[in-house]
């Protein structure tokens, strides 16, 4: 690419030499033809002749050089003026100037982005072998969920990790199955990670992995499942459940997320979004990590855990991110999850003091 020598510019294909006084006086070229991006140039350009090209039209034989339309001026129909000397190549896009054959344009393992699909689409390869996008389950549980958007009763309240969930697989390029809401019931739960297992590469399931009477999320997949389930040395997020079920010769990985709101979502960041691209064919897993400095003070006690705060990372102008409290740092305050947007990590001990360095883990 380009497969042809073609003009970047619209104008007069020319002979350099030809124009090469043109800086002091304009020098007067016949017009012999007219060449059209998509059709051959036939004719070809000779001593003090030039053609009207358009940009991406082959360049004719002869010409060496485009001068752009507005330093020219036309005399009649069959004659222009040019008003400035151009060298040799000038506005001309040459053969394989951006890619040769042999060169590799989308290593394999890469994204396909925007501009690789172009690039492949370019090149004419209309086909490429690709991982599959994960297709993503995600299931809610309790028996204080409403999903149906209806009044709540005492002691309701409304399901925002389904949602929080499946767009978070979304966005995080998986296709998200929703598996809707169940209540605390073994049967059920069962049942419905059953279907999830059958249609889906990974489940997300959040409730129920905790130390409650009805925590029965854990309970499920320890029967199901070949489960692991823990307490990680974080906050929030603490509790995880980890399953991997069989179907098939397939195995489908489940992850056991907390309940409380900020806990799913930062337990989805943290353990499963990784481990999720990872399936989907990435080869770089985690957010991005950066440094940046403490605007304010979050303090903290020692509590053998590492903490994640949520926080807003804006960019100074002198190049820093500086970092602020998004809101309450609760595992049940969703609202300052959803002005973060990064995650501060404050590492065990008493917390960080204003203009402190600290890590953060960009979430956008
Ligand atoms: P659990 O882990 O099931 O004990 O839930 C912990 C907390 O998270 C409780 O306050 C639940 O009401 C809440 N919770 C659990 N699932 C959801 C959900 N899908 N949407 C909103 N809150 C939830
Ligand atoms: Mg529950």
């Amino acid at each position: 690419m380009p497969p042809f020598a073609n003009t970047a510019m619209d104008g007069y294909a020319v002979r350099s030499e030809d124009v090469a006084s043109a800086n002091d006086a304009p020098v007067r070229l016949r017009v012999i033809d007219t060449v059209l991006a998509g059709a051959p140039a036939s004719k070809p350009v000779g001593v003090s002749e030039a053609a009207r090209i358009m940009t991406g039209a082959p360049m004719p034989p002869g010409a060496d050089a485009v001068v752009m339309v507005e330093r020219t001026e036309r005399v009649g129909d069959d004659h222009v003026d040019v008003m400035v000397a151009v060298d040799p190549g000038q506005h001309v896009r040459g053969v394989g100037e951006d890619i040769e054959p042999g060169d590799v344009v989308v290593e394999a393992g890469s994204v396909l982005t925007p501009p690789r699909v172009g690039v492949l689409a370019e090149i004419g390869l209309r086909v490429v072998a690709a991982y599959p996008r994960p297709r993503v389950g995600v299931l809610s549980t309790g028996d204080e969920l409403v999903a149906d958007g209806g009044p709540l009763g005492p002691g309701q309240i409304r399901d925002s990790n389904r949602p929080a969930l499946l767009a978070a697989v979304r966005a995080s390029g998986f296709d998200p199955v929703d598996l809707g809401v169940v209540r605390d019931d073994r049967q059920a739960i069962a049942d419905a990670i059953g279907r999830g297992v059958e249609d889906c590469d990974a489940l997300l399931t959040s409730g129920g992995v905790s130390m409650g009477d009805v925590d029965l999320v854990k309970v499920v997949l320890g029967e199901l499942a070949d489960m692991r389930w823990m307490q990680i040395a974080i906050r929030p997020a603490k509790p995880f459940a980890f399953g991997v079920a069989e179907r098939d010769s397939a195995r489908v990985p489940i992850f056991g997320l907390p309940g409380n709101p900020v806990s799913s979502l930062v337990s989805f960041e943290l353990l499963a979004r990784p481990a999720l691209r990872r399936m989907a064919g990435f080869s770089v897993f985690d957010r991005v990590r950066m440094r940046a400095v403490a605007a304010e003070p979050f303090t903290r006690r020692p509590d053998g855990k590492t903490h994640f705060a949520r926080v807003r990372a804006e960019l100074g102008d002198d190049g820093v991110y500086r970092v602020r409290s998004a809101g309450g740092q609760g595992s049940h305050q969703l609202s300052a999850m959803a002005a973060a947007n990064a995650l501060a990590v404050l590492p065990d001990g008493d917390g960080v003091g204003p203009g402190d360095r600290v890590d953060v883990l960009l979430l956008d």
